[in-house]
């Protein structure tokens, strides 16, 4: 079977479409038939390498998939060849304080499909049980591989984490990514107005169509002047924070009094730099944030199903154009996501 492997960090060269032998379901696991798999800003960090981070190579890429359940392994109990579902890429202990919360991303054994163990960028895929969830009724399998991590992402940042409500200003930094189009449709869905900073003119109109107020390119336009200007200088309530580096000093400075900016990732780098005087004087909040519970995604699937949440497809390309995909990424040449088919 057709698989996107790779066996040393690097660039895109270091992307190999592998044939490997095909899966078989163990005790516990199905063995998924894989229809559509999504791609995510965490495979190019997994290919290049993270600083300080080991992680077992040679690994197949990807987090999100949907597809048929092929067969069904020894001991797992309702779920049978046929089924349609959606990967649920966390796993955790599930024993311990922090899981039994439903604070799983935080259990000391918590680990992602496509980051700590092969992930869904195949034909065949062998997981637990407990990494399928059923694919809501009337979704495509390409929609079902779109949602799950920048959705649950989205969510837990704004909900879990910033407690968004009713009339807050929300600003979301990268709205045509796909954190950013899942927290523009979350954020109004709680009655937020929402503005979003894009890189394009031409993502206005689509991230608005999406339910952004108010669109800021920022490439041409300095966004926190904007902000200023939209919020009579009083600033934002919360800002989604997934690029780092290059918008954390401006983001901060975006919050108004008791503001909250929550982090999720750091597309342009690791190093912000903090006006603490900001912080303290102005009752600010910086909140990290790392995926989400079962509980949050089983919620968003719902509402996924509801379609009260959209998922954002760019393009649905073949698995060996796995490359095209990265390369738009780090071009930022996209709105939305970017779908596989094996
Ligand atoms: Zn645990």
């Amino acid at each position: 079977m057709k698989a996107v492997l790779i066996r040393k960090h690097g660039g895109l060269e270091a992307l190999e479409i592998a044939d490997l032998p095909k899966p078989k379901a163990d005790v516990g696991q199905v063995l998924l038939r894989v229809k559509a798999a999504g791609v995510n800003h965490l495979d190019t960090w997994v290919r290049r390498g993270m600083p300080g981070v080991t992680l077992p190579l040679p690994m197949i890429l990807g987090s999100d998939a949907a597809g048929v359940i092929e067969e069904v392994g020894p001991g797992v109990l309702g779920l049978k060849p046929g089924d349609r579902v959606f990967v649920s890429a966390g796993y955790s202990c599930m024993r311990c304080v922090e899981c039994c919360s439903g604070w799983e991303p935080l259990c000391k054994d918590y680990g992602l499909l496509g980051e700590h163990t092969n992930g869904t960028q195949a034909e065949f895929i062998a997981l637990a049980a407990a990494n399928v969830l059923p694919l809501p009724d009337g979704l495509s399998f390409e929609e079902g591989a779109a949602f799950p991590l920048v959705f649950l992402t989205a969510w837990h940042m704004l909900v879990g984490r910033a407690q968004v409500r009713m009339g807050d200003d929300v600003l979301v930094q990268a709205g045509g990514g796909g954190v950013g189009t899942a927290a523009i449709q979350i954020a109004r869905l709680h009655g937020a107005r929402v503005i979003a900073t894009v890189g394009s003119d031409d993502k206005v109109p689509r991230v608005k169509e999406l339910g952004a107020d108010e669109a800021i390119n920022y490439r041409t336009t300095d966004f926190l002047e904007e902000v200023r200007r939209l919020t009579r200088k009083r600033g934002v309530d919360v800002v989604i924070d997934s690029v780092g580096q290059e918008t954390w000093d401006r983001s901060l400075k975006s919050l108004a009094r008791g503001g909250r900016l929550v982090t999720c990732g750091a597309t342009s780098g690791y190093q912000g730099s903090t006006d603490l005087r900001f912080v303290f004087s102005k009752g600010l909040s910086i909140l990290g944030s790392t995926m989400g519970s079962r509980a949050e995604l089983l919620r968003v699937a719902r509402l996924v199903g509801e379609r009260k949440l959209k998922p954002v497809i760019d393009r649905v390309l073949p698995l060996e154009k796995v490359a095209d995909a990265h390369r738009a990424m780090a071009e930022r040449a996209l709105f939305g996501k970017i779908i596989l088919r094996p």
